[in-house]
């Protein structure tokens, strides 16, 4: 379960297990280069009035395009994530902490879930080290061999 009671957070942590599939309705709109499904595990916890600590786990793939070649590129998603909700208003300017309003009956951990895979998603991506991307003229594919124009422009 990500949607977790708070009642339940009185006697100890709890723990958050579950699986997103990519067309889950929490993903809508964001476009989140999602190869499969998210499998979320952790940890959340009451830490004080209305503010609750969740120590998560993502395990995913993504897909995303070589920077220079443009080619598909498929990464692992594997990160750990520290988030904290607070229904606190004092908290609610803190950019790190996802609000919540009070009265605060569950805390569903996957608002965060989402948020968090966008910001794992690397901007610069290669398919490898050397990528030698795409020639500017004709648009082939370097890393297949050099393009007849490179041939024509190096000096006889
Ligand atoms: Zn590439
Ligand atoms: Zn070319």
């Amino acid at each position: 379960m990500l949607k977790v009671d708070v009642r339940d957070l009185a006697a100890g942590p709890v723990e958050t297990t579950g699986r997103l599939e990519p067309d889950d309705a929490v993903f809508q709109g964001l476009g989140l280069p999602l190869v499969g499904p998210v499998d979320v595990s952790g940890q959340l916890l009451a830490t004080g009035t209305e503010d609750y600590l969740w120590r998560g786990h993502l395990r995913g793939r993504l897909q995303v395009e070589c920077r220079r070649c443009l080619a598909d590129v498929i990464l692992p998603l594997d990160t750990g994530v520290d988030v904290m909700f607070s229904a606190d208003p004092d908290a609610a300017d803190d950019p790190s902490v996802y609000p919540m309003a009070a009265p605060v009956t569950h805390v569903d951990v996957a608002t965060a879930v989402r948020e968090e895979i966008a910001f794992a998603v690397p901007s610069f991506v290669l398919c490898r080290e050397d990528c030698k991307g795409l020639c500017q003229r004709c648009g082939a594919d370097l890393n297949a061999g050099p393009c007849s124009c490179t041939v024509a422009a190096e000096p006889v």
